[in-house]
């Protein structure tokens, strides 16, 4: 057997991406290098005294990848897994995303290697604390603007605020996102990730003729992101949600999965493992189970060039970053799997995030509704544009995102006189 190791790491799946879609559109091979690389990597280290006494440190990392759009924009991550690597990857696809639904941004990410789960309040609040003071000079308003991602939350953005606030002497809500409502926070920033995926496939079910009420969901990670979808999908358009999952397994009830009292179980036991009225599976087996929409919610490369050609599901929605590598790609695109990218897919969280930065900037907020209604306008002309633009190439709905980011960061960087 010559079979080939699949490419597993983020960033290098990332910029095979980039080659892929630069190859379709016969992009200069300069113009490629250019973007292939980020702008910036900063590497921080944090030593802080724990609440027992003893030193630790840290390390972090801010990765700004391309300012050409408008300040950057992008999460941090605390988790302890988190690599230069992986960084690296999110800060280009947060670049593709903020091009794709067209909002005036360039990409960054950021994170900590860390497991808050064994932190104390105190020791979290240092840590945000540490790394704001570290990172002052390269984050602000119109720089770098950070956001919550996996393992981070709205308190952890106050802290980071506040930090800032403090160094530079001012007031300035919009040099962070997905803050408290009551600190400047934007309506709806909670559930805009979920909300913004949960448009694009009532667009994608739209297409193929599927009726979403009682249509059978099944998500792998039941955190901000995927906990909200299943809500939202259930509460708003009548999906049946028939398995969910957590880092520590999966449940599975073909005749339904109540999401609220999924999340109040996740709340008490920390695991959706043992919910009342499901049966156990692995997260692997959960993937596989037929079903009509598929949401990877999770983290990176769940689905494979191992798994892809077990997957049964009509619509693939990425909620998560990265979670199908390109040679899974190939196998979805060539079973009329419609996959829904990720940079698209979760750009609801970012578009809010913006709508949280004017809103900040003017100290003038919206309500839920104006917030959900600028929210779907953004992202069901970026789902239209992504799959017209796909099939013009006779190509995947990745390429055609892909297509489209590109040319508005080339076209920039263009402008500014860059290249
Ligand atoms: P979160 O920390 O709230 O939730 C992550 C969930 O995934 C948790 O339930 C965790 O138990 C589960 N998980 C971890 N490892 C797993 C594994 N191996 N198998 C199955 N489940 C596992 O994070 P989140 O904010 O919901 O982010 C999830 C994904 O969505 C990430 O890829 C993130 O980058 C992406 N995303 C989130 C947002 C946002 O606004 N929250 C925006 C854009 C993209």
């Amino acid at each position: 057997m010559n079979e080939q190791v699949e490419e597993l790491d983020p960033f290098k799946i990332s910029q095979k991406q980039l080659y892929n879609a630069s190859k379709l559109i016969g992009l200069d091979e300069n113009i490629y290098k250019a973007l292939s690389e980020p702008e910036k990597i900063i590497t921080i280290k944090i030593t802080m005294k724990m609440d027992n006494g003893e030193i630790k440190t840290f390390k972090g990392f801010r990765c700004q990848y391309n300012s050409a759009r408008g300040p950057m924009k992008g999460g941090i991550r605390w988790h302890p897994d988190e690599n230069e690597s992986l960084v690296k990857a999110l800060s280009a696809w947060m670049t593709w995303k903020c091009a794709c639904v067209s909002i005036p941004l360039g990409g960054a990410k950021g994170g900590i290697i860390c497991n808050p789960k064994e932190l104390s309040e105190n020791e979290l609040q240092k840590l945000a604390r540490n790394y704001i003071r570290k990172l002052s000079g390269d984050v602000g308003p119109n720089i770098d603007v950070p956001a919550p991602d996996v393992y981070t939350n709205p308190q952890i953005m106050a802290w980071m605020m506040d930090e800032y606030e403090t160094i530079i002497g001012e007031h300035a809500p919009s040099v962070i996102t997905g803050k408290p409502v009551e600190l400047g926070g934007s309506e709806g920033r909670g559930v805009a990730t979920a909300k913004g995926g949960n448009y694009c496939i009532r667009e994608a079910a739209k297409d193929i003729g599927l009726d979403l009420k009682d249509a059978k969901v099944i998500i792998q990670g039941y955190g901000n992101a995927g906990s909200y979808a299943a809500s939202l999908l259930h509460n708003e358009y009548g999906c049946r949600i028939i398995g969910i999952s957590d880092s520590k397994g999966a449940v599975f009830n073909k005749e339904g999965i109540e999401p609220l009292k999924a999340l109040e179980h996740k709340q008490k036991t920390s695991s959706v493992v043992g919910l009342d009225g499901t049966q156990q599976l692995t997260n692997e087996e959960l993937l596989e189970l037929e079903c009509d929409v598929l949401i990877p919610a999770a983290l990176e490369n769940v689905i494979t060039k191992k798994n892809a050609g077990s997957i049964k599901a009509k619509i693939v929605a990425e909620l998560a970053n990265g979670p199908t590598t390109p040679d899974a790609d190939e196998i979805l695109y060539k079973n009329g799997v419609i996959v829904i990218p990720d940079f698209l897919c979760n750009a609801g969280g970012v578009s809010v995030s913006y709508f949280e930065m004017v809103q900040g900037y003017y100290l003038h907020f919206w309500s839920e509704k104006e917030v959900f209604a600028s929210l779907d306008k953004i992202m069901t002309k970026a789902y239209r544009d992504t799959v017209n633009k796909a099939k013009e190439y006779n190509t995947n709905n990745r390429m055609g995102a892909y297509i489209i980011a590109i040319e508005r960061v080339v076209n920039a960087m263009k402008l500014r006189g860059w290249i």
